[in-house]
This record gives C-alpha cells, structure tokens and sequence, in this order.
C-alpha cells in the first residue's frame, strides 16, 4: 500500500508518551499547539519490551479522539507474536493506518530481549504484512550514519534492504546534522533500487547535554564545530537555543532544496522549536 508516496513531501511530528498525567495535561496543551500548522500525522513511541504500552495507547487514544492522524510505533524486541497481534488489531480497530516498525533497544534492566519472538525490525514487517495484509503503511528506521550495531555500511544496507523487502512503504532516518550524509545514504539506496521515500528525521538542538549524550548512544554525529560552539556556551541556553536553530533551519533548508520527500520533526514534546522551523521554513499550514 503505497497512495501516501504519490502526496509527498509529508512533514510530521514525533511525540513520546508522558509519564504522569501532569505531563499527560502538559502534552495536550502542545498538541494543540503544533496541530495549528497542520503536520500530516502525529507518531508515539513506544518503549520496547512493552515498556510504555499503556502510556503510549493513551496517547495514541487521545490523539485519535481528536481525529488527529496518528502513526503509533511498535518496536517488537522482547515482545511475542499475540502480543503484537493484539496491539496491531487495537489499532486496525481504532481505525489507524500507519505504523513505524520497529525493533527497538531494550531498556536497562529489562534483559536483551530474550524470551520474545521477534529479533529484528523486518520480522516485524514480515509479521505485519502477513496478519494485516495492507491494512498499514509501515514506517522503518533507516539510518544515514549507519546503526552502531551494523558492522559496516554494507551491513547496515543489507538489513534496511530486508525490511524494504519485508513490505516496509516509507522510513524515517534518525537525526543527523549533515545533509551529506543523508544524500550519501539515498543515493546508495536508490543505486541498490531502493526506492521508497525516506524522509530526514529534524531534531531541534535546545539541550546541549542531553543531545550529546544520546547522539553517542544512538550514533548520531553532532559536527565538531557545532559541538565546540554548543560547548563554548556553557549554561547559556538561550545562546545554545538561538545557535542550535541556525543550525537545524540551515540542514532543513539544505534538505528542502535537495528535494527530500519530507520532513518528520522528533519535538521531544516541545511545540515552540518546530514551531518557529516550520514557519522560518515556510512549510504549508492549513487554510
Ligand atoms: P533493526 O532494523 O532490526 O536493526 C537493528 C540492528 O540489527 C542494526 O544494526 C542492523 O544492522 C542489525 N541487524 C538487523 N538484522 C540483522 C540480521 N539478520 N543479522 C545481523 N544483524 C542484523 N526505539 C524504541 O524503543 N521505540 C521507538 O518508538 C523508537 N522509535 C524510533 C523512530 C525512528 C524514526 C528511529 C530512527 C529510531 C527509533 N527507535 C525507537 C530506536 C530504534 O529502536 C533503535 O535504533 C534500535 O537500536 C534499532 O531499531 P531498528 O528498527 O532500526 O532495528
């Protein structure tokens, strides 16, 4: 099922579930916000070994109260096939039609996932495809600096050719903050005949500590002289805030002109930094 790959470019916004219903209260406030300029679908995550299960069904179910266009994560690592079957039919249910596929990390102290039934993301895809039939559009990840856990480029390239063949429709990268390598990485795609949208994935630079921290984990590369300016400004955040936003306009713009097939905005449930790209951008609102 590909009608979404003829409507292109999609920009969408990614949520995470809130822990408590203070946050829960907070998030909807900034729903509201970022649903003014109309994104194309709102995505949740969800935590891995079913971690944030029932935090992220209630985001998911208020998001679809809203009749807001929700695209519902699922990483399958540590989870059984009835599991996912359950969940997958909920959201068939709920009327939802796109899912990002994932085989996500376990979180500490939850074991490395044995015990579930599936290994990697394109078992999942398999896994939806065969139950589901072409009830979602799959999402998968796909990575222009290469997953830390793929041996080498060729590697990496291997397994995001097995979810593609696995029936996944579109992918979204984990962030980078050099446009090259996500060129880089379409071309070696397109040369392998790949050739579904894969939309950048934007992650706004407001905490520089933080974003160090899971740029290292995840294997996201900060640019040295981004790193250095970022450092350079110590506890100054509205500096690191004001820098962090040329920078990311600057690769969104780099993007645009490229001709990328979208944009999906990772908010880390904060309205104003997308806010202020999408309309320094220029990207379409409503009306
Ligand atoms: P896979 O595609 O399965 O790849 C994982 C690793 O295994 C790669 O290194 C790959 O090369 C290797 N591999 C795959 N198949 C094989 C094989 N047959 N043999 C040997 N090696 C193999 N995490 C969450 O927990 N929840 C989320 O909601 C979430 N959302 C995300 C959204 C996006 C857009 C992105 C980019 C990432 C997201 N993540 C999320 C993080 C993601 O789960 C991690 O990056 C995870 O480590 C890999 O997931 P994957 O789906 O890319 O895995």
């Amino acid at each position: 099922m590909s009608t979404d790959t003829h409507r292109l470019p999609i920009y969408s916004v990614e949520l995470f579930p809130p822990k408590t219903a203070e946050g829960m209260e907070k998030l909807k406030r900034e729903i509201a916000r970022i649903n003014s300029v109309g994104p194309r679908y709102f995505s949740v995550t969800y935590g891995a070994g079913g971690s944030t299960r029932e935090r992220t069904f209630e985001t998911v179910d208020w998001l679809c109260g809203q009749g807001i266009d929700t695209a519902p994560h699922l990483a399958c690592i540590g989870s059984t096939r009835d599991e996912v079957r359950d969940i997958l039919t909920r959201y068939r249910d709920q009327g939802i039609r796109r899912l990002v596929a994932l085989r996500g990390d376990m979180p500490s102290g939850m074991g490395g996932g044995h015990g579930g039934d599936f290994r990697y993301a394109n078992e999942l895809v398999s896994f939806v495809r065969a139950e589901f039939g072409e009830t979602f559009f799959i999402e998968v990840a796909a990575y222009p600096e290469y997953h830390p856990q793929s041996g080498s480029p060729a590697r990496d390239l291997a397994n995001f050719k097995r979810k593609v063949a696995a029936g996944a429709d579109g992918a979204i990268t984990q962030y980078f903050y050099n446009a090259d390598a996500y060129f880089g990485f379409v071309e070696t795609c397109l040369r392998a005949g790949l050739d579904l949208p894969i939309v950048p994935g934007i992650m706004p630079i407001s905490n520089y500590t933080q974003l160090a921290r899971f740029s290292d984990a995840c294997g996201a590369e900060i640019p040295r002289w981004v790193r250095r300016r970022l450092e350079g400004y110590g506890d100054d955040v509205e500096s690191i805030r004001a820098f962090g936003h040329e920078v990311v306009l600057n690769l969104c713009r780099q993007l645009i002109d490229g001709g990328v097939p979208g944009l999906h905005f990772y908010t880390m449930n904060q309205s104003k930094p997308v806010l202020r790209l999408w309309e320094e951008l220029g990207l379409p609102t409503p009306g």
